[in-house]
């Protein structure tokens, strides 16, 4: 569905499908109707060049608007993992949400406040160049890309998940009521009735003759719709994680594994035998580390015999810890951002216990079946 085009400021950058489609669309759309139809005689070449490099700033300038988002946020210290640009703008891919609503308010309002002021610069541009009678298809480019900007930044403005307005109406919710669960559930309560509205109006459109622009709306209707149901849902799913503590869920009575063990050992002994994924590293009482399946697959068969426990597993330095009185939403948050299914408990310097994401997610499930 989307292709990795490389890294900026250090963060993978992927185009998805629709953003090519919607690239071409508008290509053709202006060399074969729009601009033929405005600027008369100019010749097809001069059309599809000026559709081509339409088509190019737009994508131009979707990207400077996402990553005018991304920049916020790295600079404030929160982890993008991936940027993924769409026809309307992009998604940043946070690995956590942001700390105080003033944050999130400000990385939200970054994205429309680019594409306004690229409209105002090219739309300098463009005035600047009739003045002076300059060509007529850079007159039509230049009119066209900073119309385009400014439809993008009012676009996402719209108050309503998963659009940039709709992050700055949380972040305003949120500052009111100082509750991020409450706030994300009242503004999502805004974003289905503008989606609901936005389908309303397009079936209008659709019946009383203009069919093209309606299926847009209701398009865009349809993907506010289902963008505000997914944060709906990871909302109550935080919600069902709310005063849970590690303690309370994690696994308590531990089988750990000897450093001087060796990897076969450690395959027939404990994981061809035991349920668990992953087990601690204990020498004298003390932790040095974690080994998981992973660890396991990365040692070749044949060297299994004579590799030991000690070089396979992830070291003390490397292991995530928490402590028994962690939330247990923030223990999710830690897995994802590091990119790890089980965290060790450690009650001061004694192993307490272990959690992974299947104790969190089976917590989840039965609080939400019984409505606890
Ligand atoms: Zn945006």
């Amino acid at each position: 569905m989307s292709l990795n085009i490389g890294r900026i400021i250090g963060i993978p950058v992927r185009i998805h499908y629709t953003l090519w489609l919607v690239l071409l669309l508008i290509a053709w759309s202006l060399a074969e109707g729009y601009m033929p139809q405005h600027y008369p005689g100019l010749g097809a070449t001069t059309y599809w060049a000026i559709g081509i490099v339409s088509a190019i700033i737009l994508f131009v300038s979707v990207f400077l608007h996402e990553l005018s988002h991304s920049y916020i946020a790295k600079k404030n210290g929160l982890p993008i993992k991936r940027i993924t640009l769409f026809f309307f703008g992009g998604v940043s891919e946070m690995s956590e949400e942001p700390k105080d609503p003033a944050l999130e308010v400000r990385m939200a309002a970054a994205g429309p406040l680019t594409s306004f002021l690229i409209a105002i610069v090219l739309g300098a541009f463009w005035v600047l160049t009739m003045l002076v009678n300059g060509p007529v298809p850079v007159i039509a480019t230049l009119y066209y890309a900073a119309l385009l900007n400014g439809v993008l930044g009012a676009f996402n403005l719209i108050p309503a998940f998963p659009l940039d307005g709709g992050r700055v109406l949380r972040g305003s919710l949120w500052n009111r009521s100082k509750n991020l669960l409450s706030a994300t559930a009242n503004a999502t309560r805004v974003s289905e009735v503008i989606s609901l509205l936005m389908m309303a109006v397009g079936l209008f459109f659709v019946v009383f003759g203009d069919f093209v622009n309606g299926l847009w709306i209701i398009f865009l209707g349809w993907f506010i719709r289902s963008g505000a149901e997914t944060s709906l849902r990871q909302t109550r799913l935080t919600e069902s994680l709310s005063g849970v503590r590690v303690g309370d869920i994690m696994t308590r009575d531990l089988l750990s594994v000897s450093p001087d063990a060796s990897v076969q050992q450690l395959v027939s002994d404990y994981f061809l035998v035991h349920p668990h994924g992953g087990y601690p590293v204990v020498s004298n009482g003390k932790l040095l580390g974690v080994v998981t399946m992973s660890s396991v697959r990365s040692i070749p068969r044949e060297k299994r015999e004579v590799e030991r426990v000690s070089q396979a597993m992830v070291p003390y330095e490397r292991t995530i810890t928490v402590s028994p009185a962690t939330s247990a939403t923030d223990a999710l948050q830690l897995m994802a951002k590091n990119g790890v299914g089980r965290l060790v408990v450690m009650d001061g310097d004694k192993i307490a216990g272990m959690v992974t994401r299947g104790d969190l997610m089976k917590t989840m499930k039965a609080r939400q079946e019984l409505g606890a």
